[in-house]
This record gives structure tokens, C-alpha cells and sequence, in this order.
């Protein structure tokens, strides 16, 4: 027996007609680089998208064709994400964060035929060019300055199209778009994703239990979008026909404040940095900013220290704990309280809460350690593996990394966790980042995360460092506050009733700033090639 319903394919283009069909009056806002708000609407976005679609086709673009951007968060660039796999291409942002070497060695590897950049990124573009081969290259005018002669201007570009556009046949494992990971461990590697899997993503993603996205939302990602597909939300916010605001270059605390407050934000996403910019401002000046009461700020990336889960429920704003990776389109898991635990006392929730929570749908985990797959007690560690539909099963042209598949088809995420008898994740540590102390492992996470609920402390790094008994024992590099002072030894009495006392990190040192990676994490690797020679005592 066959079921009788329609094959019916799972297609981006379906998500962009919907919008322009029903949402057309819902409005898209994007900071520029001068700080005016350039205003539209769906119904012009919906036009334009499609009239970049037809000027790519028209330009010669083919099926499969990459067409790479080099831009920020803004209303072009939402074009770019729908316009390019309408016309078959497949889009492929670049983060413009990373040295030109890299960003080069990507295009190249990717192979891009096109380039739309920002002309406020001109400079990085000049810096690429004599090492990429790129047959044509867009700018799209943010600036109102007149596009360098010799390039062409995207609203000329868009100008091409007739408005007679059709889109080709597509299957629905086709490919719309590819990331590079941003490189925190080793060479960038491409991730290409397809039709159906952005939407069963941009589904999942969009459920009450996840990021809680529908039309009534004003979304505002600050997560960029030549980073994991902004957490695909530029797909789930089009999808659900919600209002979005994009803050172009302007990722500053103030900048998100004042856009949250104009625009009415009820949901943003970033990195625990941004966040770190935002609480700063609110602590500075607490009743400057009129929020959206339980504005949700979802919170990914790096994790979320429950200090900071905890400062922003004091201003009335709520952080949603996210976990995901390039690899898996991005989201895995969201950590949202579970009913039974709705009534747990405050501390417990809160721990539940800065956990990475609960696999969405169709996404499956398990923890595997070297006895096989850990128990989900909570406490047992392995190295979180994950399987589902929007998960890569391999890398682009690049087959020495097949070992990151398991033989039963999991992809091992080199993050090592614990689950507990809930289901709930939680990351101990990067599996490269793990401190093995006399043979037992050290989470440096934990003892961030504790670091930073310290009044005095802004940021922790916590590094293993080589020990002649120990083997490795943990440094943590401290960054206060401004103004504040805290010793080394009243940082370790702070942390001494929290932890079994081996756990204590053995050495602190004072910085001004943690290193970062391009999006934003702390770049232990740089940390531990700094302080590998350290002289014990
Ligand atoms: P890269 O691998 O270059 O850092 P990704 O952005 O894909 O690029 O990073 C995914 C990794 O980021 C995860 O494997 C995990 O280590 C880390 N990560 C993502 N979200 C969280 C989170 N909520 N808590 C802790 N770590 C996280």
C-alpha cells in the first residue's frame, strides 16, 4: 500500500511566495552604514528578490552556480538570500570577519562565479581580488557614494530584470547555499545545504518550543548573516511573515538598545559578546531604553553564562540558550523549562536554563564516551553526536574529514557533554579545550561560567596548561570589570565552595582583552600557545 498524499517537494521558493502573498504590508527595517533607517516592505522585498533572480539568470548564471556575498545584516542581503536559490544559484556568504587569505582560500575552494558586496566592504573586496577568479562583482550602494567605475551597482543589476522571471525545476535536495565553519578548529570547511533541509530547519526553528517565532514578532538578528546562516532566521522570520530589523554594521550596545526600543523588538539573537556590550549599556543607564517586557534574547554560539542568564531577567528581558553548529544548519537544541520544571526553586531553573536544553525535532543526540554511549545521568561525559535532517553528512570536496562521521552515520560534534535524565545538554567543553588533571577531566566552561558571576570579572577564558605531576592543570585568564579589582587568591576563595578543590584553577592572569575568533569566541588555542611555558612554582 502506498499513502495517497502528494509528493509535494520542500522548496525555498514556496517560502518566498507565501511571503510575498500574504505578508506583502509587513515591514523590513535595516540600519545603513550612516545610521539613517532604510524602510521597505515584504511586497518590495518579494519584487526585488525576484528581480535579482532574473538579473542572475540573465547575467548567465547556471544551476548550482555560487554566488558569494560579502555583506552585512541588511535588506540586501535578505534579498540575496532568497534571490539567489530562486534562480537556481547557491548562496554563499563569506565572513568578512576572517583575514583575506582565508576569506580567498574559501572562494576559491568554493569555486564563486559571483560576488555582491557591500561598497562600505570595497576596501576587503581590493584586498582579495589579485587571488580569487570572480567574473562579476555587485555593489550594492548603502552609502549613496557612486559605485568605483569598472564594477557594477546592484540597483543597475536589478534594473535588468523584466519582471517576466520563472523559476527553474528544482528538486528538493537541491543546494541553496553554503558556510564555511568559521575555522575555530583548523581550515574552514564547507557545509552545503539544501532546499528541504532549510525549510524542515526554518520549521523546527520556528516552533513555540524552540525559538517561538510567528507573524505577530519583531525579530532582530544580530547574529551575522555570513555567519551559519544567521542561525537561519533571515528563512524562519520570512517564512512566518514576522517584521524584521536588521542592524547593519551597527553592533554596538547603544545602536541594538535604541534600534530595539524604535522598532519594538520581541525577539534578537547573538553571541554571549554582543550580550556582554548590552548588559554594560542597560547597568549603565537602567530606564534609558523602553524595552518589549520579556524581550527573548536568544543566546548562542559560545555558552551562556548563567550570570548573564540571570542580569537580564532582573532588567525583565528573558535569554533563550541555544546550542548549534555550521554543521547543522545551525540549531540543535534550545534550552526551554520542561512544565515539571516550571515550579523548580529558582536556582534549579536556572541551572536548567544555562544548560544547551533540549534536541529540537528530528534532530537526535547521544553522548558517546570511551565505554560506548554515556548513560543520561547527568554527569557522565562523552562527545555529543547528533543525526537528523538538516545535518551535514560530509563537507564540501573534502574527504579527509570523513572520520568526523561515525560508521552508523552520527556526525561527532567535538563538543563534549553530559545529558541528564530529562534530555537536556549540557557542553562541558570543545573536546580541544577539555583539562585533564591527574587523569580526570576539568570543565572549562563550569568554572567560566562561575568566574563570571563574580561582581569584579567581565569575561573568563579557562585554558589547560602543561604541569610536570598533573599533567595539565587550569589557568584562567580574567578580564575585570571597569573600575573593579579582584585578586587572584579572592577569585579562587570565590570559586572554592562551588568545586571539588583539584578543580581550582592553579594560575590567573590579568588581561585587557580576551583573544577572539572572527564570530566572537574566545581563541583558546591563542591563549595556550601564550601561556604553555608558564613557571610553577
Ligand atoms: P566554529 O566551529 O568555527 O566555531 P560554529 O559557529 O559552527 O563554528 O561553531 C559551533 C560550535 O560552537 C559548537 O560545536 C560548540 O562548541 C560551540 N557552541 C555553539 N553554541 C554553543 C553554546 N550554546 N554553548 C557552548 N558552546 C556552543
Amino acid at each position: 500500500m502506498h499513502s495517497t498524499i502528494m509528493d509535494f517537494p520542500l522548496t525555498l521558493p514556496h517560502l518566498l511566495e507565501r511571503a510575498g502573498k500574504l505578508f506583502g504590508k509587513v515591514e523590513i527595517t535595516s540600519r545603513l552604514p550612516d545610521k539613517s533607517l532604510h524602510r521597505y516592505s515584504y511586497a518590495d522585498f518579494y519584487r526585488r528578490a525576484l528581480a535579482l533572480a532574473e538579473a542572475l539568470q540573465k547575467a548567465g548564471l547556471k544551476k548550482g552556480d555560487r554566488v558569494a556575498t560579502l555583506m552585512w545584516n541588511h535588506y540586501a542581503h535578505l534579498e540575496a538570500y532568497f534571490g539567489i536559490p530562486a534562480a537556481g544559484g547557491v548562496l554563499h556568504t563569506l565572513n568578512l570577519r576572517l583575514h583575506p587569505s582565508d576569506i580567498a582560500y574559501i572562494v576559491n575552494h568554493a569555486e564563486d562565479r559571483f560576488l555582491i558586496v557591500d561598497d562600505v566592504l570595497l576596501k576587503l573586496y581590493e584586498a582579495i581580488k589579485p587571488h580569487v577568479k570572480i567574473e562579476r562583482v555587485v555593489v550594492v550602494p548603502l552609502t549613496g557614494q557612486p559605485v568605483p567605475a569598472g564594477l557594477e551597482n546592484y540597483e543597475d543589476f536589478l534594473k535588468t530584470a523584466t519582471g517576466s522571471f520563472s523559476y527553474p525545476k528544482f528538486d528538493e535536495n537541491d543546494p541553496v547555499g553554503m558556510c564555511y565553519t568559521s575555522g575555530t578548529t583548523g581550515r574552514p570547511k564547507g557545509v552545503v545545504y539544501s532546499h528541504r533541509s532549510t525549510v524542515l530547519h526554518s520549521l523546527a526553528s520556528a516552533l513555540p518550543d524552540s525559538l517561538g517565532l510567528s507573524q505577530r514578532d519583531v525579530l532582530l538578528p544580530v547574529v551575522p548573516m555570513f555567519h551559519a546562516n544567521a542561525w537561519g532566521l533571515p528563512y524562519t522570520a520570512t517564512m512566518v511573515g514576522c517584521k524584521q530589523v536588521y542592524p547593519g554594521p551597527h553592533l554596538d550596545g547603544e545602536s541594538l538598545l535604541d534600534l530595539y526600543e524604535r522598532e519594538k523588538v520581541t525577539t534578537t539573537a547573538g553571541v554571549p559578546t554582543i550580550w556582554l556590550g548590552i548588559i554594560q549599556a542597560l547597568s549603565k543607564e537602567p530606564t534609558r531604553w523602553n524595552l518589549q517586557k520579556g524581550m527573548r534574547m536568544v543566546v548562542g554560539g559560545s555558552a551562556a553564562p548563567e550570570s548573564m542568564i540571570r542580569a537580564f531577567d532582573k532588567f525583565g528581558l528573558e535569554v533563550l540558550h541555544a546550542w548549534g553548529m555550521t554543521e547543522m544548519s545551525p540549531l540543535g537544541t534550545v534550552s526551554r523549562l520542561k512544565r515539571n520544571l516550571l515550579e523548580a526553586p529558582e536556582d534549579e531553573r536556572y541551572l536548567y536554563r544555562a544548560k544547551q536544553g533540549l534536541p529540537t525535532p528530528l534532530v537526535e543526540v547521544r553522548a558517546v564516551g570511551e565505554k560506548g554511549e554515556a548513560p543520561w545521568d547527568g554527569k557522565t561525559l562523552g562527545e555529543l553526536q547528533v543525526r537528523g535532517p538538516w545535518v551535514a553528512a560530509g563537507y564540501y570536496n573534502l574527504q579527509e574529514e570523513a572520520d568526523k562521521w561515525t560508521s552508523d552515520g552520527w556526525f561527532r560534534t567535538g563538543d563534549v557533554v553530559n545529558i541528564d535524565a530529562e534530555g537536556y545538554v549540557k557542553i562541558a567543553d570543545r573536546t580541544k579545550d577539555l583539562i585533564k588533571s591527574g587523569g580526570e577531566w576539568i570543565s572549562s566552561l563550569d568554572l567560566e561560567s562561575a568566574l563570571m558571576s563574580h561582581p569584579a570579572v567581565k569575561e573568563a577564558a579557562v585554558i589547560a596548561i602543561p604541569h610536570p605531576k598533573w599533567d595539565e592543570r587550569p589557568l584562567a585568564a580574567i578580564v575585570l570589570k571597569e573600575g573593579a579589582n579582584a585578586s587572584a587568591e579572592e577569585l579562587k576563595s570565590f570559586l572554592e565552595p562551588k568545586f571539588a578543590k583539584w578543580w581550582l584553577p592553579e594560575a590567573f592572569v590579568f588581561l585587557n582583552e580576551i583573544p577572539r575568533t572572527s564570530t566572537g569566541k574566545f581563541l583558546k588555542s591563542q591563549l595556550r600557545d601564550q601561556y604553555r611555558e608558564w613557571k610553577w612554582e
